[in-house]
């Protein structure tokens, strides 16, 4: 479903993205952990073009991204993408919030662009908050109802960038049940977290990046059980 291939990235002449190559199946949970600067965002963010590469290439459901061919805007709607900050509209209620992208970018009529959205906040356990306005929400209610804006446009793979790092800890369970559950229903993620529990969990496979390159990879058993580098033992040590 996406197939990154010696992706390279800098900043100046910082460079931060040093040759990365991964590839997700579709269904696939690859959950990314890494210390903070490895270039984990770096890397979520060049796969919706959020930054340009340098080098390499990204296909999603076989589509180059980087060729100047490929239609972006009609390719980041097959890409969902969720940031640590929920990034709803302040002015429009969480039902509003959702239709938008129906409504600007599917082009979808207001009844069906209701139909949908309903649908979808009702899928996040929303149901009840579709006229809420976000200030009115929890931290964990308003990240999932990014996580409906972003299900709604039905995309080929959901990308999460530490979905739940500006969660109070009680928080943080609503918001990871709803991605079990996206996970369950066949949906194609990459999750970028360290909510290690949820990795042994739900993910397929985990990726350990440092210094802009994937140190190690592997099932969650082998990279916690028994990681194979002592930079990954060290990283996993703060969360024990
Ligand atoms: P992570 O998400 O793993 O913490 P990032 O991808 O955010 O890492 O950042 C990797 C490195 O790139 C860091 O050194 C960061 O300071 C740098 N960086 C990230 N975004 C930019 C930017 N827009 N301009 C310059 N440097 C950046
Ligand atoms: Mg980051």
């Amino acid at each position: 479903m996406l197939d990154i291939a010696g992706l390279r990235k800098n900043y100046a002449d910082l460079e931060v993205l040093k040759g990365i190559d991964l590839a997700v199946a579709p269904q696939e949970l690859v959950f990314v952990i890494g210390p903070s600067g490895s270039g984990k965002s770096t890397l979520l963010r060049c796969c919706n073009l959020l930054e340009v590469p340098d080098e390499g290439s990204i296909r999603v459901d076989g589509v180059e991204l980087l060729d100047p061919q490929t239609d972006i805007n009609r390719m980041r709607q097959r890409i969902g993408m969720v940031f640590q900050s929920f990034n709803l509209y302040p002015h429009m209620s969480v039902l509003a919030n959702v239709m938008l992208a129906l409504r600007k970018v599917l082009k979808k009529s207001k009844a069906e662009a209701r139909e949908i959205a309903e649908a979808a906040l009702a899928r996040v356990g929303l149901a009840d908050k579709l006229d809420s306005y976000p200030a009115q929400l929890s931290g964990g209610q308003q990240q999932r109802a990014a996580i409906a804006r972003a299900m709604a446009l039905e995309p080929k793979i959901m990308l999460f960038d530490e979905p739940t790092s500006a969660l109070d800890p009680e928080l943080v369970g609503s918001v990871l049940q709803v991605m079990h559950e996206l996970r369950d229903a066949g949906m194609t993620m990459m999750v970028v977290s360290h909510e290690m529990r949820f990795a042994r969990d739900a993910a397929d496979r985990v990726v350990f990046m440092d210094g802009g390159v994937i140190v190690e990879q592997g099932p969650p058993a082998a990279i916690f059980g028994s990681p194979g580098h002592e930079r990954t033992r060290a990283f996993l040590a703060n969360f024990q």
